[in-house]
């Protein structure tokens, strides 16, 4: 067979030529705008052309700071196809962290959307490799900005050539993108995409038998751009011609509902705090989402409840996924195979509340004490998967070797799988928090607090939460002479500025003493009974 390389210019190319009048739906600041699959081409090689005018070469990391809208949109494959490599940054994360990312990519160029400038300026000075700073708004000038050399988006797009032509001479395994993802402790570790792996995972996600995204679609990225690549869904969506609603930036459960009704929305992704804010708003006022085929919701545990009260009251279908950056990231979906389909609702949802079958393409492997585990729904290990759009190490990171090993990524979940081959997620070995679908570094606060002189030691311990799906509390043993002295206000006031603010535990725990295991490592998991425990006494 022919060797033709994977590569994302022709996923553009195809929406051009095939679907040019099928639209792009952006909410930005001042309202809904629409672009078609023609027009938004045009803007898409404006800027490529203008970035390369300003110096982008081949290789170069651009990032981008950026809610999910066409612009974003736009630089997601205007850097690609010519050769660069579209670096998304997570915009939540504190100014250290992002300012690490951005050093250690080695960005040339970012492009920031005007509310998240304030966090670049106080970081600009730390900023290493950016030679140009490019400003995403729908205002006609600038805003007020220490940021040099600074441009703007549209009038540069103005200057760009519209007939720009993208590289179809690229190595598929040239990087195509790139996202941090957070670390146990320290800082944020890198995962780069190559062509032919978002190409192939692209792929995946039109299958019948997994996410089914198609031309008849009308897909809403919720999940964050930033976020492995809301999921790969814009790709996606591109290549096969779906229309695509882009929800904006400061979104709310309204406006979520709104945008599904009236934008007739077919498939829509997002973690399940998202999912929790549209179940309220749909309990509060009514609105026909009848056009929804399912809700893909990944990146944390879908609660069952929720499940059931989308699919039987309000009779929209739901889907369970899981992946992580890593894997680009779908790795595996909840769908239930046709033999075991029943009328028993409630034996379906066991089926939908696991996180699902690997999907094709990918291999895995799940170890347990003894080796590889049985499928039984029992017995527990640790998932290990490899595959084309599996990544196969950190950039540039010695933690490499800590998750890559043998030709296999070990993801830290630990699952069990039953007879049929459903995976569920039982633990994780990896010390962080989910808190709605952003990760919190347990260690990095446990070491924060006990860098505190009055604080012997401390563990802070992910809880289960309904809206964040988990919360860390922090447990701390006073020293001796700071006991009855030290309390939570001047903790919460010493941790402040070391975090960004959805970082701070919910509560400050006073404790004799932590449990430890007889290596001496802290027993988390007690005492993460032990405040559960608590919890339901109160
Ligand atoms: P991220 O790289 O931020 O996308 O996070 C990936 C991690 O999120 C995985 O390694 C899991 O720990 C967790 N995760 C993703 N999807 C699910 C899910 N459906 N259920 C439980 N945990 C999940």
């Amino acid at each position: 067979m022919m060797q033709t390389p994977l590569l994302l210019t022709q996923m553009i190319e195809r929406a051009e030529k095939y679907f040019p009048q099928k639209q792009v739906i952006s909410r930005t600041e001042s309202g809904i705008q629409r672009f078609t699959y023609k027009e938004w081409g045009q803007r898409t090689r404006r800027l490529a052309s203008a970035l390369t005018k300003l110096g982008m070469q081949e290789g170069d990391k651009i990032g981008t700071l950026a809610w999910n809208h066409h612009r974003h949109l736009e630089a997601y494959f205007a850097i690609p196809c010519s050769g660069a490599v579209l670096h998304t940054i997570n915009i939540r994360l504190s100014p250290q962290h992002v300012s690490y990312i951005i050093n250690n990519a080695e960005d040339q160029i970012l492009l920031i959307d005007s509310d998240v400038v304030p966090l670049i300026e106080k970081i600009q000075h730390e900023l290493n490799s950016v030679k140009a700073y490019i400003i995403m708004t729908d205002s006609d000038t600038l805003p007020e900005t220490s940021l040099h050399p600074v441009y703007h988006y549209e009038t540069l797009l103005k200057e760009g050539d519209p007939s720009f032509a993208f590289r179809d001479d690229l190595d598929e395994n040239a990087p195509a993108g790139m996202c941090y993802t957070s670390a146990t402790t320290g800082n944020p570790k890198g995962v780069v995409y190559s062509h032919r792996g978002t190409v192939l995972h692209s792929l995946s996600l039109g299958l019948t038998d997994t996410t089914g995204i198609s031309e008849r679609d009308v897909a809403l990225p919720v999940v964050p751009m930033f976020h492995v690549n809301a999921w790969g869904l814009p790709f996606a969506a591109v290549w096969f011609g779906t229309t695509q609603v882009l929800p904006g930036p400061y979104f709310t459960p309204k406006i979520l509902a709104e945008l599904m009704e009236s934008e007739k929305v077919t498939v829509s992704a997002g973690v399940p705090t998202i999912w929790l804010g549209l179940l309220n708003e749909l309990e509060s006022n009514t609105y026909d989402l009848s056009t929804v085929r399912y809700l893909l919701c990944g990146g944390s545990a879908a609660p069952r409840g929720m499940i059931k009260t989308f699919e039987q009251k309000y009779n929209i279908p739901f889907m369970h996924a899981y992946g992580m950056t890593e894997t680009s990231p779908l790795a595996v979906v909840s769908v239930t195979k046709s033999y075991l389909e029943t009328e028993d609702y409630e034996e379906q949802l066991n089926i939908k509340a696991k996180q699902g079958l690997l999907v094709p393409g990918l291999e895995m492997k799940i170890i347990g004490k003894d080796g590889e585990v049985k499928w039984d729904g029992q017995e527990m290990g640790e998932l290990a998967l490899r595959g084309p759009w599996i990544a196969s190490e950190y950039y540039k990171d010695e933690r490499t070797q800590d998750s890559f090993r043998d030709g296999w990524l070990y993801t830290g979940d630990v699952v069990t799988i039953d007879e049929e081959g459903y995976i569920k997620i039982v633990d994780r070995t990896k010390d962080l928090i989910k808190s709605g679908g952003e990760w919190i570094s347990s260690v990095d606060i446990e070491n924060a607090l006990m860098a505190h002189e009055e604080i012997f030691e401390a563990a802070v311990v992910a809880v289960p939460h309904e809206q964040w799906q988990e919360r860390p509390i922090a447990c701390v043993v006073v020293k001796e002479q700071a006991k009855g002295k030290l309390d939570k206000q001047e903790i919460y006031e010493f941790l402040r500025p070391q975090f960004a603010k959805w970082w701070l535990p919910d509560d400050i725990l006073f404790l004799d003493e932590i449990p430890k295991t007889s290596v001496g490592k802290f027993l988390k998991r007690a005492l993460r009974e032990q405040i559960q425990e608590n919890m339901k006494e109160v």
